[in-house]
């Protein structure tokens, strides 16, 4: 095992304006910005997060841009990835249906399969448009062996919970 502290290549799969961008930004920045750019390609970011044990986890994260004419790019982020975080937007049954095309993607290569996790982002908007249930998500997930939760990028809850659950993953991984 190689000293230093853990390293994590994060890569972020999702559909297009479910907030990958959106949470990144407010994990590194705190910030939360309405009128954000549309991510082209991928973007890297470099953050190390501090977990309450001490050990401070050092986050390669790949956001990639999740428009259909880059997924033929994705593998050259998800491969060798130790974490993979796949989020839709709970209010978008097509942003669900392509996060279970990533899944599905991500197990055909069971073998280095990364710590996925899946990320119901956009909790904070009205209950009334929601389309994707928490049951319904959190039983793909139990499917799929991935962790589950939910986000919102907007007001920041569960955020720093999201980076904490990889880094703790990672930190100490379970015994299997
Ligand atoms: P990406 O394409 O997945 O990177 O999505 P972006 O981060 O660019 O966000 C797409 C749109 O959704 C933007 O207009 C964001 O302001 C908005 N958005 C992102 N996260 C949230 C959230 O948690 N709640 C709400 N209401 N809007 C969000
Ligand atoms: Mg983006």
């Amino acid at each position: 095992v190689a000293g230093g502290p853990p390293r994590c290549k994060l890569v972020l799969l999702g559909d297009s304006g479910v907030g990958k961008s959106a949470l990144v930004q407010r994990q590194c920045r705190g910030t939360f910005n309405p009128d954000m750019t549309v991510t082209v390609g991928a973007a890297f970011l470099a953050h190390t997060l501090s977990l309450p044990s001490g050990v401070a986890v050092k986050f390669e994260i790949w956001d990639t841009a999740g428009q259909e004419r880059y997924e033929s790019l994705a593998p050259l982020y998800y491969r060798g990835a130790t974490a993979a975080a796949i989020v839709f937007d709970v209010s978008s049954e097509k942003s669900f249906a392509r996060a279970q095309h990533w899944v599905a993607e991500l197990q055909r290569h069971a073998s280095q399969r990364p710590l996925m996790v899946l990320v119901g982002n956009k909790t904070d908007l009205p209950a009334e448009e929601r389309a994707v249930t928490r049951e319904a998500a959190a039983e793909l997930a139990d499917s799929n062996d991935m962790l589950y939760i939910e986000t919102s990028a907007k007001t920041g809850s569960n955020v720093a919970a999201l980076f904490e659950l990889i880094a703790e993953h990672i930190a100490a991984p379970p015994p299997t």
